[in-house]
């Protein structure tokens, strides 16, 4: 009687503990993945780079002779009609954490487990699940520093190899990735963004094996220039699980051990993803409501459509730094952790518009999309949340500039306008774009919208007059 493996956000073979279960049981392994609801509600960009993900991973397990079996409807619907049909024993799956995950797992386990079916979720996702990192007192952590030291000494599981025996399942009806359309309301879809991404398993592991050996040892210096390429980039991989987070931490311990001291910078990042993971676990309104409730006085503007907004959606605001990142973002679907910080606190504060607004933006947007991090990011910026910037500490992102983009290089890739000759980034963003936002390359560069003086005033005073 085979096992069904329900695939998700975990599209790797290697180091992959729900596979190499169901591989290890001798049973016939069956891969199956469900466009439910959740898949269906994901933004645009995000639903396109899972297509993307799914087409490399059909491949990556044909290679191991296992179908992809795709099929859409409700989860649980799905998963008994697929029982019913192969005979199957037991229904395995890595965990998710975001409460509608959550909610739907929980039903299905008890709804297979009731029916008389083995229904087993396994880690995988996370080095450390959230509720075993917990304070003395037995709460939840809501500072990362103290969260980082709890965990920085813990062993972290070897990642597992790709099963090396897998019994085949007979082949059953699929559904076809294409006529799923993932890509649909992607910008133009997808045609532009697509050469940015690093899409599937193996592209991963080899990014990882280059960050390690040309940029880890720079990593403090060049993580925050946004011109230069001194991160990992593997944010779009791990949010949909083609690298496991082990894999990144045993590759950024192995240079730490040695000497590469930058390296522990890339362990400490990787660990506030799970920090971003245990206040979502703990607090799951981290994602849709102010984590502090006071803020819900305050009086953001809440309009997505205001001009101000649509001018910093379009990276038309006139401040060169949120204009450049903003416009990184539509063009290569992941925009680097400085602008992002950057673009934030242009929106929450100088235009004093709702972090919501931000983040449904960006849930539009990234193609390294994740629940938690987006949240945990926004609600940071904003001053909203547990561990946040303190609303009086308002980001100058012209100076901002003067410090990390000295040179004005990040500038010169992504804002085509003033310039004789702009690179293809610069000019890649009008390709992207929807005809309707009508800019083009020789167009005037706007004044500020909001200037940086001008704003943070503003912001302060709004926060002076608060309330709370
Ligand atoms: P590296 O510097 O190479 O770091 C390695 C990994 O550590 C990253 O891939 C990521 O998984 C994790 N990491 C690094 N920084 C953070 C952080 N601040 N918070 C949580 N995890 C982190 N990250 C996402 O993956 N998805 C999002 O949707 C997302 N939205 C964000 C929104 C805002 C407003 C802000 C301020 C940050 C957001 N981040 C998000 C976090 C961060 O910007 C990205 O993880 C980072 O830019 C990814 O680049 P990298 O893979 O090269 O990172």
């Amino acid at each position: 009687q085979p096992i069904l493996v329900w695939f998700r956000r975990d599209l790797r073979v290697s180091d992959q503990p729900t596979f190499h279960a169901a591989a290890k049981s001798g049973a016939p392994v069956i891969a199956v993945f469900i466009k439910d609801d959740l898949v269906n509600k994901l933004g645009a960009a995000p639903k396109w780079r899972l297509g993307k993900a799914l087409e490399v991973f059909e491949r990556t397990l044909a290679d191991l002779n296992v179908q992809l079996v795709l099929r859409s409807g409700p989860a649980l619907e799905v998963l008994q009609n697929l029982i019913k049909e192969t005979n199957a024993q037991g229904v395995y799956w890595s965990r998710l954490y975001d409460p509608q995950s959550v909610a739907r797992d929980t039903d299905v386990k008890a709804s297979l487990r009731a029916g008389g079916v083995e229904a087993r979720s396994f880690g995988g996702h996370l080095m450390f699940e959230p509720w075993s990192v917990e304070t003395k007192m037995g709460g939840m952590y809501k500072v990362y520093t103290p969260f980082w030291r709890s965990v920085k000494d813990r062993d972290v599981e070897v990642p597992l190899p790709v099963p090396s025996k897998i019994t085949v399942a007979n082949k059953i009806e699929s559904e076809a990735l294409q006529d799923w359309r993932l890509g649909a309301a992607m910008r133009r879809g997808g045609e532009v963004v697509e050469q940015h991404a690093q899409v599937g398993e193996h592209a991963a592991q080899n990014r990882l094996a280059e960050f390690i050996e040309q940029d880890v040892a720079k990593y403090v210096e060049m993580r925050d220039i946004p011109s230069t390429v001194g991160t990992s980039g593997l944010s779009e991989n791990l949010a949909l699980g083609e690298i496991s987070p082990h894999q990144c931490w045993h590759a950024g311990m192995r240079a730490l051990l040695e000497g590469d001291a930058d390296a522990e910078v890339f362990l400490k990042e990787l660990v506030w993803r799970e920090f971003a993971y245990h206040l979502m676990h703990h607090t799951p309104h981290i994602l849709d409501s102010n984590w502090k409730p006071d803020w819900d006085k305050f009086k953001w503007n809440t309009d997505a459509d205001h001009p101000d907004v649509i001018a910093w959606k379009q990276g038309r605001t006139g401040i060169e730094f949120v204009d450049a990142a903003m416009r990184e973002m539509y063009v290569t679907g992941k925009m680097h952790n400085r602008g992002r910080m950057i673009v934030a606190s242009y929106l929450t504060k100088h235009l004093l518009t709702h972090w919501k607004v931000g983040q449904t933006w960006f849930d539009e947007c990234l193609t390294d999309w994740d629940p938690a991090s987006n949240a945990m990011g926004w609600q940071w910026a904003a001053g909203s949340g547990p561990d946040a910037s303190p609303y009086f500490r308002v980001f100058n992102p012209v100076t901002q500039l003067d410090k990390f983009d000295r040179e004005r290089s990040y500038v010169r890739a992504w804002i085509a306008e003033g310039q004789r000759n702009p690179p293809d980034t610069a000019l890649s963003f009008f390709k992207a774009i929807p005809e309707s936002w009508a800019l083009t390359p020789d167009a005037i560069y706007p004044q500020p919208i909001v200037d940086a003086a001008t704003g943070r005033q503003r912001a302060l005073d709004a926060y002076q007059a608060r309330g709370f």
